[in-house]
């Protein structure tokens, strides 16, 4: 059988490309997006950047079939992202995946609190409690998908997944997602740094929330027990900081955000906008799973390093 492969909209690529620049929806290499057409599905690969669409690996391709997803016959670059196996999960054209900070922060803060759920869910929106990756997530999303009409689910400790079957409505629940964030920070006191805001200072009560928040909620999401570690206690001194550079422990004035250093950028604007309280978090034994995961992820990557430069 001969078929042309498919290619993803470019008003899809351009979403994506915003989306991927906006600090506040996409931070280090979180994030992941699909298209289906025709049996097949075009998903993120693993290690792009959300906003890198123009890379020619930027698409993994698979097929569909019964809501999984499977190999296709010859070769191509890269791996398809990890989560692949949500995206196969729903029927819809167009999937979105965002690490979102207001997504975690919400999510985490509605864990705990009844009438922001049931907010969340007048505005379409499915609160998903938090599971490991694999069966459970796959059975607590297939039950979402069962349980009535939502344009988006939120994934709690993690994010929010977003679909629909237009880009033009899938823009439409992200800035409807994002402005109940909004409103509801009203109510939660409010904080957003981006990038450009490194030389920025915290208030000294701003201070002590985000360590009280480090001490006690550090176990906020998978990629930040990942990328910031098992323990808060390291950062400690760090957070104790005012100048947000400081705090992210950058000494050179020019240099760029590295991943871990996005993620911490990311903890401190979710940790600023939960309420004081202790929230629902991973737990501990999966936070030092997660946290080994990129340590021996690291030590391999550098005794390839070593290995290469003898
Ligand atoms: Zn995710």
């Amino acid at each position: 059988m001969h078929h042309k492969v498919i290619q993803a909209p470019s008003e899809f690529k351009i979403l994506l490309d915003r989306v991927g620049k906006d600090f506040s929806l996409t931070q280090g290499l979180g994030g992941n997006s699909s298209y289906k057409a025709g049996g097949e599905m075009l998903i993120k690969a693993s290690g792009m950047r959300l906003h890198d669409v123009d890379n020619p690996n930027y698409f993994y391709r698979v097929g569909i079939h019964d809501s999984d997803y499977f190999e296709l016959p010859g070769s191509q670059a890269g791996k398809p992202s990890i989560e692949v196996f949500m995206h196969a999960l729903l029927p819809q054209t167009f999937v979105l995946h965002l690490h979102s900070s207001a997504g975690v922060a919400l999510s985490m803060a509605a864990g705990n609190n009844p009438q922001l759920s049931a907010r969340l869910e007048q505005s379409g929106v499915a609160l998903i409690p938090y599971c490991r990756p694999g069966e459970a997530l796959k059975q607590a999303i297939l039950d979402a998908l069962s349980s009535g009409e939502h344009s988006a689910f939120l994934l709690q400790n993690h994010g929010v997944l977003y679909f629909a079957d237009s880009v033009a409505e899938l823009e439409k629940s992200i800035s409807r997602f994002e402005g109940l964030w909004t409103e509801l920070l009203e109510s939660f006191g409010s904080y957003a740094l981006a990038p450009n805001d490194l030389s920025k200072e915290l208030s000294e009560s701003e201070s002590e929330r985000l360590l009280w928040q480090a001490a006690n909620n550090w176990r906020v999401s998978p990629d930040h027990c990942v990328f910031l570690g098992e323990t808060a206690e390291e950062w400690l001194d760090q957070l104790a900081k005012r100048e947000v550079r400081a705090i992210l422990g950058m000494s050179n004035r020019d240099a760029h955000l590295t991943v871990p250093q996005e993620q911490l950028l990311s903890f401190i604007n979710v940790a600023l906008s939960c309420p004081l309280e202790i929230l629902p978090t991973l737990s501990l034994l999966e936070a030092q799973e997660l946290r080994g995961w990129e340590a021996e992820k690291r030590r391999v990557s550098l005794a390839a390093q070593a290995g290469s430069a003898n």
